[in-house]
């Protein structure tokens, strides 16, 4: 079986699309949530994961497009798009965002949008913290988003407990993740934070247990002008292009 992973589309339609269009023929869309927040079109995104029948787990920003009040914790700009996103988004997206569930577990495969052992919040940056959630993920892998950025954290084999390798992804390159255990983050589709501004996402193989990760350029001036016109914040508008 054939899936493609995506994490953080943050309501960019036009990067959304351009992943699925890279991605090709998949048998099933899963995503690690933030679908919504900072970019101008959730209904839009909300309808297309809808269409496909993606199954997928709440972020922070969809918790707080909720009406949460974990709102409090953003910073100025991720507020202030919060609140337009609130103002503008339908009660059937609402619907659908509310539905979504902190974790998910799909065949081997965990699905969390932050960290095992705390599903909406934690950034895994280290090999530290990856370790230690290694530890208590309920299956062999997981996978995650929220630092927007793509990498896998992968136990070493015949290693000791906290032995992590941390492997970039290499373009067009299949990693076999036979038999170790292993925490794999997308990247994001719809704002990429490690210096390439192209949409990315996974491709995972899940017979094999293999992941592939994909990066698709998209019309980032189109989605930059939608959210100019709807006076969400400059930086976020600006970032886009730099992939930061
Ligand atoms: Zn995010």
């Amino acid at each position: 079986m054939r899936v493609a992973v995506l994490s953080d589309i943050h309501a960019n339609i036009r990067a959304l699309d351009a992943i699925l269009a890279k991605a090709g023929k998949v048998d099933a869309v899963w995503h690690l949530g933030d679908v919504v927040g900072y970019g101008p079109d959730p209904d839009a995104v909300v309808d297309r994961l809808r269409e496909l029948k993606a199954r997928g787990v709440r972020g922070n920003h969809d918790l707080a497009a909720t009406g949460d009040d974990a709102i409090r914790d953003f910073n100025t700009d991720a507020r202030a798009a919060m609140e337009w996103t609130r103002r503008t988004i339908t009660p059937k997206t609402l619907a659908w965002l509310s539905a979504l569930p902190p974790r998910l577990a799909i065949d081997d495969w965990s699905l969390v949008h932050a960290s095992p052992r705390d599903p909406t919040w934690e950034y895994i940056l280290t090999e530290e913290a990856a370790a230690a959630n290694l530890a208590v993920l309920p299956t062999a892998r997981g996978l995650f988003g929220h630092t927007h950025l793509p990498l896998a954290y992968v136990l070493a084999a015949n290693a000791s407990a906290d032995e992590i390798d941390t492997l970039a992804p290499e373009a067009g390159g299949w990693l076999n993740l036979d038999g170790r255990r292993a925490l794999v983050n997308p990247g994001s589709v719809g704002q990429p934070r490690d210096g390439d501004p192209r949409a990315s996402a996974l491709v995972l193989d899940v017979g094999r247990h293999s992941v592939a990760w994909i990066r698709a350029e998209y019309d980032i001036a189109g989605t930059q002008a939608a959210m100019q016109a709807v006076g969400l914040p400059v930086r976020g508008i600006s970032r886009l292009a730099l992939g930061i």
